[in-house]
């Protein structure tokens, strides 16, 4: 098994570049890349596994849709669940 070494190169996100660039490893735990450094604008950052972070945009968006979700979901079971909630009190408190 080839083993990472201080140096090498390999491909990386860099968040600078926002693209998929060639990374020095600078930091290696493990045998895994810890840190690495990018050879287009010497950024160091953690290893991504070439996966890009999700923008700020992407995570307004998500976070949106899913307060949204959670409004719908609210609004429909408040009003039934007060409901059923009172008539199974009535029925115990008979
Ligand atoms: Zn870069």
């Amino acid at each position: 098994m080839h083993e990472k070494r201080l140096g090498d190169v390999i491909d990386d996100f860099c968040v600078k570049c926002r693209r998929v660039t060639n990374h020095s490893i600078v930091s290696i735990v493990d045998q895994e890349a810890a840190k690495v450094r990018c050879r287009t604008c010497y950024h160091d950052h953690d290893y991504r596994h070439e996966q890009a972070p999700p923008s700020k945009k992407e995570l307004k968006k998500a976070e949106a849709e899913a307060q949204a979700a959670r409004d719908a979901e609210n609004d429909g079971s408040n009003a039934n669940g007060a409901q059923s909630a009172g008539a199974e009190i009535d029925l115990e408190t008979k």
